[in-house]
Order: C-alpha cells, then structure tokens, then sequence
C-alpha cells in the first residue's frame, strides 16, 4: 500500500500525530536527510479529535492514536508513546508517565513524586528504562510498530534544564550527565524515541526503494 501510494507520487505526506513540540522537534531532528517525505503535525489539522490514552501498553495508545488521525486526515500517519519504568516500582509510572501526579500535575510534580517515591531506595535498586513505541498507520487501518528502550538510572535530585519530562532525573546508562544536562543532540543519540524512530526510518526507505 505504501509502496503504491509512493510510486504515484514523489512526495508522501505524514501527520506526526502530536501536539507535544520538544517531541516534533525531535522526530525532525532524526528524520533529517531522509526524502520523499514531507512532514506535517496536528497544529495542520486543529479538528482532528483528541484521543484518550486509555490503553494499558504503550503499543496500545500508539496504535490507538496513529489509526485516529490517519483515519481522521486521510493521511498516513506517525504516533508515538512512551513513558518511564522503574524496575522496583512494578515498572511504575509506566502508561501513566505523563499523569503520575495526577491529571494536571505537571512535569514538575511527576519528578517530584517519583523522587519520593524512591526516597528510600539505594542504587541497586534505581535501574529505570525508557520506552517508546512508535505506531506508523494508513488511512485504510493499517499499521505497524517499532519500539526503542534507554536503559538507565534514576537520580536523586533534578539536575539540568535541557528537554522534558523525566531528563532532570534520569541518567542513561554509562553517563554521569542527566538526560536535561545534555545537548538535544546528545540525548538524541541515546534516546529511546530515536532507537524506534530509526526502525521506522528504515521501514520507510525501503518502502520508497
Ligand atoms: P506521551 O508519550 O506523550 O504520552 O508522554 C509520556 C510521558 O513520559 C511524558 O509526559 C514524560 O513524562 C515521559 N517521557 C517520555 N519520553 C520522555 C523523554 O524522552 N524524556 C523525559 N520524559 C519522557
């Protein structure tokens, strides 16, 4: 389907399926050098309907929110979701990264929460991933998945104002920088979002091949 769509027309048109612009930055960051695509973002389509990330897996939500606004737009289209496990937290926060505060807690609240939840936790037991999971969908139902995962460390206290989320906190494994200490380069190159973007990235030039 997508090699049909691309042997008619040179240029294929994504909706990034997020209204989140650290993380549209990045996409386009990683997306740089690669042709034949032209990327759009929902601020292009303000009637297409929010979606609850009501699913259990980050798979899920991704899915869910890629298929809705390729259906919505008639465009393929690109969504992401992901979010923070700690090992000794049952992989809390989990799908509920975002909200872990609370529903208009804030990136603020969620570090601070996660850092009292973990007052009592020694370094053997700080070991946390990020996962993401990237769903790529066309307008006809389709879709495929990629997932990245950056294995790290969680901090004990916030350091860095670079980025979003949990970087103040998290410490990628092998670095004595937090996430939010690094240039966006740096944490790109490390980033759970970057190692299933380029999956997809692949996926993608062989599909124009
Ligand atoms: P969502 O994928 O937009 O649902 O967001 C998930 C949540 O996970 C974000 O609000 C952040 O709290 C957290 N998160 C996901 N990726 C990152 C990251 O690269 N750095 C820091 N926090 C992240």
């Amino acid at each position: 389907m997508l090699y049909a769509l691309c042997a008619i027309f040179t240029i294929v048109e994504i909706v990034l399926a997020t209204r989140n612009r650290k993380k549209v930055e990045e996409i386009r960051r990683i997306f740089e050098g690669l042709t034949g695509f032209v990327f759009r973002t929902l601020d292009d389509f303000p009637s297409c309907p929010e979606v609850d990330e009501d699913a259990d897996t980050f798979e899920g939500n991704a899915i869910k929110k890629a298929i809705t606004v390729a259906c919505s737009t008639g465009m393929p289209s690109i969504a992401d979701d992901s979010g923070l496990e700690v090992y000794a937290l049952n992989n809390a926060p989990g799908v509920m990264s975002a909200r872990y505060a609370g529903p208009d807690g804030g990136d603020g609240a969620n570090n601070d929460k996660l850092l009292e939840s973990m007052k009592h936790f020694t370094d053997d037991r700080r070991g946390a991933r990020f996962v993401c999971c990237i769903a790529f969908a066309l307008p006809d139902g389709n879709v495929r998945t990629f997932t990245g995962f950056s294995e790290g460390t969680i901090g004990l206290q916030m350091l860095g104002r670079s980025g979003f989320g949990y970087d103040p906190l998290f410490y990628p494994r092998g670095h004595t920088k937090t996430f939010a200490e690094m240039p966006p380069e740096e944490k790109d190159s490390l980033s759970h979002r970057k190692r299933a973007l380029e999956q997809l990235k692949a996926y993608l030039e062989t599909s124009v091949s």
